[in-house]
């Protein structure tokens, strides 16, 4: 009886190892003096060491941490459940979110808490970036509206009576309502890829790279005959690719549309299509103003921009950048900058063959 009864309890314990062991989120039970009882395997994990070295020591010397010190004495004193977010330095920063709640033995008395973490890094990034992106728009949409509002109200007050006055009020309001009509576009274009990206409703069709780039030139004609800006397609006619021709036009136009608007009159822009290493790179190459390194990086997130005067000066949102990235991914490629400041950039969209 006593063998069966052996057996029965060791097999019940290997049962809730196994359970603790198998689970995602990391569990910790602490006793009174901030010893820990038990760890699973993600516990120990994000402390970086092994359970088995953990079981018996004080939480302190497992890992130093005084965020999480603070949350095991409150729980222990306080006997409620308490959650709370927490950052870790360890391997990169990490952000843990803790739920705690009363140890109680066989007699509801109290022995220590149990706290489960969860890794919440990814989570809160997306968070955050959510939030700004709420304050970004707002932003960007308040600054034209601001300015409408204010011409609207000095026309309306009869202040201005000269006629070429009022014309000038006029055609900046004109201005600042183009400007958020593009704004709203673009933030429909973004949000349309995104959503078809995800849902996988991208038509991939084969066809021939240089007539999207054909029909690009065509929409960004005028913008370069403006400043006498010369387009130089260097395209190689049979070059094929899978790609979604109204999609690929518009990454190109952007592309094409910064090129001419940060380039001095009177220069030259080359758009290459070309098939290297497996994939057909469509590359955007201009002798403008340059971008200097520490920009690059963040080039691609939505409004980001190395100048925000010139850009809203230009006619730019902010966002070109932002869909052509999107653009690339929902073809399951990518797109990369090279850029010298002063001396011009180039812009790869790379698309797998
Ligand atoms: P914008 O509408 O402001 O042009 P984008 O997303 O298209 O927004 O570009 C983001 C920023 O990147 C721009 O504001 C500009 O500072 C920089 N940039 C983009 N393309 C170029 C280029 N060809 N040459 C120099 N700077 C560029």
């Amino acid at each position: 009886q006593l063998d069966r009864r052996i057996k029965t309890i060791v097999s019940q314990r290997n049962e809730l190892e196994t359970v603790l062991a198998s689970m995602l989120e990391g569990v910790v039970a602490i006793d009174n003096e901030e010893r820990i009882i038990n760890i699973n395997a993600a516990a120990a994990g994000f402390f970086d060491c092994k359970p088995e070295e953990c079981r018996g020591r004080n939480l302190q010397e497992v890992i130093r941490n005084s965020a999480l010190q603070h949350f095991v004495r409150k729980s222990i004193s306080n006997k409620v459940p308490k959650e709370d977010d927490i950052s870790l330095y360890h391997n990169g920063e990490k952000t843990l979110h803790l739920q705690s709640s009363p140890l109680l033995d066989a007699n509801k008395v109290s022995i220590g808490t149990l706290v489960v973490f969860n890794d919440v890094t990814h989570l809160r990034r997306l968070e955050n970036m959510r939030r700004d992106f709420v304050a970004n728009v707002s932003h960007e949409i308040k600054t034209p509206l601001t300015a409408i509002k204010g011409f609207v109200e000095t026309l309306r007050l009869g202040d201005v009576d000269k006629p070429e006055e009022i014309e000038r009020f006029l055609g900046i309001i004109q201005k600042h309502v183009d400007r958020l009509s593009s704004i709203v576009e673009d933030l429909l274009s973004l949000s349309r890829i995104e959503q078809e990206d995800e849902g996988k409703t991208i038509k991939l069709e084969e066809g021939y790279v240089k007539d999207v780039f054909q029909s690009a030139i065509q929409i960004c004609h005028s913008k370069a005959e403006e400043k006498k800006i010369n387009i130089n397609l260097i395209c190689e006619e049979q070059l094929v690719s899978c790609f979604d021709s109204s999609l690929l036009e518009q990454a190109v136009v952007n592309l094409l549309d910064n090129a001419i608007k940060y380039s001095e009159p009177n220069s030259t822009i080359h758009l290459k299509g070309n098939l290297k290493d497996a994939e057909v790179k469509i590359i955007v190459e201009d002798r403008g103003i340059g971008i200097a390194k520490k920009h690059q990086p963040r080039l691609f997130e939505r409004f980001y921009r190395v100048d925000k005067a010139r850009s809203r000066n230009l006619g730019g949102t902010g966002l070109g950048l932002a869909i052509v990235k999107h653009i690339a991914q929902a073809h399951g490629g990518n797109v990369t900058v090279e850029s010298t400041l002063g001396a011009g950039s180039v812009f790869t969209i790379h698309l797998p063959k």
